[in-house]
């Protein structure tokens, strides 16, 4: 889960990471009073949206008043940026930067450790730097069990080739940096930028934090970062359900059983759609689990056809613990309770425990929009069809 830029300085501020004042508000009138409370001739107006690049997109705004902190909310609430709608602002104290700096520190599946990065040249995009001039971007692997320590902060900040008389004041951030990511069972902790102001202070002026979902079950505080307004509106549904689902970008609903079959079910999509008009790609992950009974077959369907890019369903089912006769119960009654709202095609593959009762049954229910497939391949090929322009 990725938190809002306020959230994120808040842990910052837990944690020791030095931040300026900030406060969140949903009305120009909040602003206002915001800007007030926080009292420097400056402040900055911010959307809180969880993407980046909010400054190109208009998304940051100085202000020298209350009341101009006001107007600047004014234009940037309701704001598109990204396809994520502005919601809220935070209005912070202004900073007086000198120098902005590039950190950030992640998980790196692919070495199953830490990876610090971090550049003098900080406030810019990142990848842009990374493709333009990797080596202006050090990066440096932080062993896990030790975490990014002294040791590691001074060996970073050295290789960045900071001022030697900036290094200890930078490395000491970069430790609690490191303890914000342990402490909080994160998976990304970015500061962009990093700024060392006019005084000489380091202060972390953006920051993003990425919360690693599998260790939610030992923050109950978490639950206060459930948001509707940034998560995907489907995703909170099925999510309620206890459906493990993920809303991709395509048109083509998948609904399988086992994480391994869905994966594949939707690279066999992707590769049936690459030869067709339109290029039709999967809409989605949904993993409907070993030993689905028909109510949550059923769940899983209402929650893709209720997405409005679909075009198509497949339903790509290995019964084992499943039975192939629940899953076909599970869209026999799911049809049945959607009435008029299924109004989209549903191609199936069933095979394995129970095969032959599942398709006779689907056969017996003569269920116009239901279409059944031999193959997974055929089944793919079909959707992909159905869902091409
Ligand atoms: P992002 O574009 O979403 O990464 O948003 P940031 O919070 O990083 O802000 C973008 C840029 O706005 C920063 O790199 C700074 O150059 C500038 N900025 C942000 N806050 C301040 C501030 O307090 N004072 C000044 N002068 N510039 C700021
Ligand atoms: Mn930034």
């Amino acid at each position: 889960m990725d938190l809002f830029e306020y959230q994120a300085r808040d842990l910052f501020e837990v944690g020791g990471v030095p931040v300026l004042p900030g406060r969140v508000a949903s009305t120009p009138e909040q602003a206002v009073a915001a800007a007030s409370q926080i009292g420097t001739p400056v402040v900055v107006v911010k959307a809180q949206v969880k993407t980046g690049g909010r400054g190109k997109a208009g998304g940051v705004k100085l202000a020298r008043s209350p009341q101009e902190a006001g107007e600047r909310a004014a234009e940037i609430l309701g704001l598109d940026i990204r396809g994520h709608r502005v919601e809220q602002v935070m209005v912070a104290a202004g900073a007086d930067i000198a120098e902005e700096y590039y950190f950030s520190l992640l998980l790196d599946r692919s070495t199953g450790g830490y990876l610090a990065m971090c550049s003098r040249e900080g406030g810019v995009d990142i990848e842009t730097l990374a493709v333009e001039r990797p080596e202006a971007l050090v990066r440096t692997p932080i062993d896990p069990l030790v975490g990014l320590d002294a040791a590691a902060a001074a060996q970073i900040v050295s290789a960045a080739g900071f001022d030697a008389a900036d290094q200890q004041a930078i490395a000491d951030v970069l430790v609690k940096l490191g303890r914000v990511y342990v402490d909080n069972d994160a998976t990304l902790v970015e500061v962009n930028p990093l700024v060392k102001t006019g005084a000489g202070a380091i202060i972390a002026l953006d920051g993003k934090i990425t919360l690693d979902d599998n260790a939610d079950f030992r923050h109950p505080e978490w639950r206060h970062y459930a948001d509707s307004a940034g998560s995907d509106p489907l995703e909170l549904r099925a999510k309620e359900k206890g459906l493990n689902y993920v809303k991709l970008d395509g048109t083509v609903g998948v609904i399988g059983n086992g994480a391994g079959l869905v994966m594949s079910t939707l690279d066999v999509v992707a590769a049936a759609g690459d030869a067709l008009p339109g290029k039709p790609r999967p809409a989605n992950f949904l993993d409907i689990g070993g030993g689905a009974s028909a109510s949550v077959m059923a769940d899983g369907l209402e929650i893709i056809l209720a997405d409005p890019q679909v075009r198509v369903v497949l339903v790509n089912v290995f019964g084992g613990i499943t039975a192939c006769s629940e899953v076909a119960k599970g869209i026999r009654d799911a049809l049945a309770m959607l009435g008029d709202k299924a109004s989209k095609p549903i191609v199936v593959r069933l095979d394995g425990n129970a095969v032959e009762i599942g398709r006779h049954m689907l056969i017996e229910a003569a269920l116009p929009l239901v279409e059944l497939a031999d193959t997974m391949d055929e089944a793919a090929r079909r959707a992909a069809e159905l869902a091409a322009d």
